[in-house]
């Protein structure tokens, strides 16, 4: 049996002819740039998110730049954020100027350690950390909670990695009252990327950035397009950061089908987990341990707290599974192999921290095929895989 990590032609051959009437009618309107797709697409994601203004961009990458940009990160100011995510949660920062400072992870959630960041925040007498970037990672919420006390505590911004959250749903608690909030809502900017590996995924490179905030959102809608208005007049320099009316066509067809795919996944997930817990390979010695990667909240029947962007186990022996996976025809990936204060480009920055948990676990985990399309055999046959690895 082949199972690939993710299968991007079985979702379209389930939306082919609804994105075909959706390009051509983009195609025949000659409104390439901007136009009703993207206030539409805009309108639309801002409302299943929970915020009050969507900015369409050309990337998760631009994304966070615009948002950083508009905060006026630069030169000398420092960013807050986790070792453990993509490289672009970084790679923004340095582009700016900026440097990026790290609070190691928690070895449950993956996610950046509030008690973490609270020492590295103490320990920043010199006040150069003008920012904070949490990750949501995997497609579960950072702890906003915990983040957003601690980023009012220093009077810092916050702007939320939700790349692979989009929808992911996190309980905000304030005394006997639980809110359930959308990732990206919750910082001064939420940044999504539609890379098409994301659980909403464009036909190419796409991106958006939401906020509460409307002054924020006319800066960041100034920056995606030159810092011009009106047209040909600059106060402000930005870039051409615009997404284009084809991708939010493509991916407004897509949006409609986004809460059944995140359930798909969420099932797809439950499944693996009892099948792991059934298949005695947890606990112990030289044996895989599925990490528990979702917080059990009191009300799970009200949200969806994991979407499961990725599903990731914590193995022993990892870079030899992945090995006899890819031998038999199974799907799986490093997410990520080398964490972001160990990379070459940082230079010699690169030998000052000691992030054990984010080493560990970029040493530990792999990710498994999770995708919505994914059958009940196919599952079956990765854990009997997994089994014949270990047992
Ligand atoms: C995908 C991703 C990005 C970048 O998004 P692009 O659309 O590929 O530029 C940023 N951060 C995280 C955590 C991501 O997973």
């Amino acid at each position: 049996m082949k199972v690939p990590l993710l299968d991007l032609q079985a979702q379209f051959a389930c939306l082919e002819s609804d994105l075909v009437d959706a390009v051509n009618q983009v195609l025949r309107s000659t409104r390439y740039i901007h136009g009703p797709e993207v206030v539409g697409l805009e309108q639309e994601i801002a409302a299943y998110s929970g915020a009050q203004h969507g900015i369409g961009v050309s990337s998760g990458t631009d994304a966070l730049l615009v948002a950083l940009m508009a905060l006026g990160i630069g030169e000398g100011d420092e960013v807050l954020t986790t070792p453990y995510t993509f490289f672009a949660t970084m790679g923004v920062v340095l582009r700016l100027g900026a440097r990026p400072v790290f609070a190691d992870i928690d070895p449950v959630s993956f996610n950046i350690d509030p008690e973490k960041m609270r020492e590295v925040l103490a320990a920043d007498t010199s006040k150069k950390i003008k920012a904070i970037i949490p990750v949501h990672l995997y497609g579960q919420c950072a702890d906003m909670t915990a983040i957003m006390g601690i980023a009012a505590e220093y009077g810092l911004p916050v702007v939320e990695d939700a790349a692979q959250a989009i929808g992911a749903e996190y309980p905000e608690v304030d005394g006997d009252q639980v809110t359930w909030k959308r990732a990206g809502s919750m910082g001064v900017a939420g940044c999504f990327s539609f890379f098409p590996s994301k659980n909403l995924g464009g036909i190419g490179d796409g991106g958006m950035v939401i906020t509460q905030d409307k002054e924020f959102a006319n800066t960041i809608e100034l920056l995606r397009n030159h810092g011009a208005y009106p047209k040909y007049y600059h106060s402000m320099i930005g870039g051409n950061f615009r997404l284009d009316a084809l991708q939010a066509a493509a991916l407004r067809v897509k949006l409609r089908h986004l809460d059944k795919w995140h359930r798909q996944r969420t099932e797809n997930a439950a499944l693996y987990n009892s099948m792991f817990t059934d298949s005695g390979l947890i606990g112990g010695e030289k044996i895989a341990i599925p990490t528990s990667v979702y917080k059990q909240f009191e009300d799970g029947s009200r949200g969806i707290s994991h979407i499961y962007n990725q599903y990731i186990l914590r193995v022993k022996d990892r870079d030899g599974l992945r090995d006899w996976l890819l031998k038999n025809d199974i799907g799986c990936e490093i997410y990520y192999p080398v964490p972001l204060h160990l990379q070459e480009c940082l230079g010699t920055d690169a030998k000052k921290w000691s992030m054990p948990e984010a080493e560990k676990a970029a040493n530990e985990t792999i990710a498994l095929p999770i995708y919505p399309e994914l059958t009940d055999e196919m599952q079956t046959y990765v854990v009997e895989t997994i089994k014949k690895y270990y047992l």
